[in-house]
């Protein structure tokens, strides 16, 4: 853990008592089983949304870029539109009872035009903070929860600046639109800043850059919670996750850590979805130090591929608490019903399904992507481990 502890802010290691919400967007009337959800984007976190959504007698209407994507092969409805069609969005928020995300870069203006005549949850407030690096690391410091130390760049000359001040190694990140890695370059002593300026691909359609101090972590978790209307809030055991390339391999459910940590990670993912206000499911990616000290890296305020597990390992999925906590029915049940092991397949591993179906352990998952790439996230597989209890 050279240098991290040493380098956090004061401010960053101690709790605010009282975190002011960031909205208030909570109140409405019980959508209640037969209305239609509208779920914004097309991919394998809609589709499983939508699953969970028929189980609990709704209907789906799906908006995204084509009739192939994973999520409106399930849908009821779909509106085959682009983000910025007016004319479909109105359409689309007025043929729907609730709206929800799937996709995180979905414009703030588009959520704004549909909450006009129906209600988004989360609200569009708490999506532009979570696309945002800068945005929501302050927050989570507003609220006393430690993060990487970092520092906002918009240039070479600001990035040398940020280098001096937060020392080697740091990460170089866009401050938008960077996932699995992409628009990251690290930063090691004598590393050629133009360069790096360069290659992280930062500009004003990024908003910049952002600095971040390395953190020698022992290991990635992430905590899932959900918040209802009425501000309950219930999480899932935290988990770690394991990428390779930048991109998540396998969870493993649950972290291997002292309860002291876990207790630690649930009490900033609770006091994250109450500082946001989320309604809705709230996704905390976090580091743990060998000192024991849990960091936030990232918030995503939808499901998250950390917690597929769920849907096979827990009384209610990730997607049935985004269901009920948006059309304002009590929460369920975040227990496990076992540990488990969660593994993405990437690519050829889709190749393997023969394999998972004839392993009575392994729940199988595909998304019905018709291309095969590198680097695609085409399904995941769940092995169930040993009952909770035995
Ligand atoms: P992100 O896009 O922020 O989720 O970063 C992708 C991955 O890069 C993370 O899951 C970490 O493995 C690694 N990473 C990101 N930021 C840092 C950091 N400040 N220190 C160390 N590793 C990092």
């Amino acid at each position: 853990m050279r240098g991290v502890r040493r380098r956090l802010m004061p401010w960053q290691t101690h709790p605010n008592p009282k975190p002011e919400p960031m909205t208030d967007q909570n109140k409405g009337p019980m959508v209640l089983p037969g209305a239609t959800i509208g779920i914004l984007g097309g991919g394998q976190l809609g589709r499983m949304t939508a699953l969970a959504a028929a189980n609990l007698g709704y209907t789906c209407h799906v908006f995204c870029q084509s009739a192939d994507e994973p999520a409106a092969k399930v849908a009821t409805q779909t509106t085959i539109a682009a983000f910025d069609d007016q004319t479909a969005l109105d359409a689309f928020a007025g043929a729907i009872d609730v709206a929800t995300f799937e996709f995180e870069n979905v414009p703030i203006a588009t959520l704004e035009r549909i909450a006009r005549k129906a209600p988004v949850h989360p609200a569009p407030a708490v999506l532009a903070a979570a696309q945002n690096r800068l945005k929501e690391k302050s927050f989570a410091n507003s609220l006393g929860i430690a993060t990487a130390p970092f520092q906002a760049v918009a240039s070479v000359a600001q990035l040398q600046a940020a280098v001096d001040q937060i020392g080697t190694p740091a990460v170089l990140k866009t401050v938008r639109f960077g996932y699995d890695g992409k628009g990251q370059v690290s930063i090691k002593t004598g590393t050629d800043l133009d360069a790096a300026w360069a290659s992280c691909g930062a500009g004003p359609d990024t908003d910049g850059a952002i600095l971040e101090g390395y953190v020698d972590f022992d290991c990635e978790i992430s905590v899932i919670v959900a918040r209802g209307t009425n501000g309950q809030t219930s999480s899932f055991v935290p988990v770690e996750n394991r990428h390779t390339n930048h991109i998540l391999d396998k969870t493993i459910v649950p972290a291997q850590l002292p309860q002291s940590t876990l207790d630690a990670a649930i009490d900033i993912a609770n006091r994250l979805a109450e500082g946001f206000a989320v309604v809705g499911v709230l996704a905390i990616e976090m580091f743990v130090t060998s000192a024991g000290d849990v960091l936030v890296n990232e918030v995503a305020p939808r499901p998250h591929n950390s917690g597929h597990w769920t849907i096979d390992g827990c009384h209610a999925s990730q997607f049935e608490q985004l269901v009920r906590a948006i059309c304002g029915l009590p929460l369920g049940d975040p227990s496990r019903r076992c540990d488990a092991v969660m593994k993405n397949l990437i690519g050829d591993d889709v190749e393997d399904w023969p394999k998972y179906l004839a392993d009575p352990t392994a729940k199988l998952h595909l998304y019905g992507k018709a291309e095969t790439r590198p680097g695609r996230k085409m399904g995941h597989v769940t092995f169930l481990r040993k009952p909770v209890g035995d």
